[in-house]
């Protein structure tokens, strides 16, 4: 049976760069999959990849040129893509029967385009984490609490579509689902809340 100290979480990488917000994104689950004993892999990057210090200095993290149908070739039935389109819904057995959790290396988008298809195509086992589209570490994080807290999906506190309020007169809302943390706040990356300042004053600015 597989223990939650062999868990892997895998970001296969479809993104040509590596922009602020996935690097934000990526030191967070690494972080957190180190403090809950798990592994974290990303795959798929390019040959020509810098991985940041910040990240390669995480004992569980692996930075992988191979693609995850490489990696798990002899494997594949251990692989669960996590997959807004998947017919059924993550489940704390889902933890014995999987032992890696596959996910798109994908920026949120509003509407969302389904770029996990580019995963779904290889043949890899889905389930859903609802129905709401959440950030790649928020289905990481929602993953992690059903498969190696035993959380069932549906008793996760989550926020839909938070408004994150920058000043008396600024926010903006955000098109995604994430996890409630104890402050009563969506549960980011460090630096997330501040990058989305920056990227709100900047379109702001572009106006003019
Ligand atoms: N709009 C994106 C798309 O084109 O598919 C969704 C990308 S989402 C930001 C990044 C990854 O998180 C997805 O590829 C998927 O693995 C996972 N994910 C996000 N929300 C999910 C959900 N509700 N159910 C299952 N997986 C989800």
């Amino acid at each position: 049976m597989a223990t939650a100290s062999s868990k892997t979480y895998i970001v296969e990488h479809l993104d040509p760069e590596l922009g602020t917000w996935s690097e934000l994104e990526y030191l967070a689950i690494a972080r957190e999959s180190q403090e809950a004993g798990a592994k974290f892999c990303l795959s798929s990057l390019p040959e020509t990849f810098k991985v940041p210090e910040a990240l390669s200095s995480i004992p569980s993290f692996t930075a992988e040129t191979r693609s995850v149908e490489d990696l798990y070739a002899s494997d594949k039935s251990r692989v669960c893509l996590l997959d807004p389109a998947a017919a059924r819904d993550l489940a704390p057995e889902d933890g014995e029967k999987f032992d890696a959790f596959l996910f798109g290396g994908i920026l949120g988008d509003d509407p969302p385009r389904d770029r996990t298809s580019e995963l779904r195509k290889k043949g890899f086992e889905g389930r859903r984490l609802g129905p709401i589209q959440m950030t790649t570490d928020t289905a990481v994080r929602v993953t992690r609490l059903v498969v190696q807290g035993k959380t069932p999906l549906n008793e996760i506190p989550y926020l839909d579509h938070p408004e994150l309020k920058f000043n008396k007169h600024e926010s903006t809302q955000m098109p995604f689902r994430y996890v409630k943390g104890q402050d009563g706040k969506p549960i980011m990356p460090e630096g997330m809340f501040d990058l989305i300042r920056q990227d709100s004053d900047k379109a702001i600015d572009d106006l003019f």
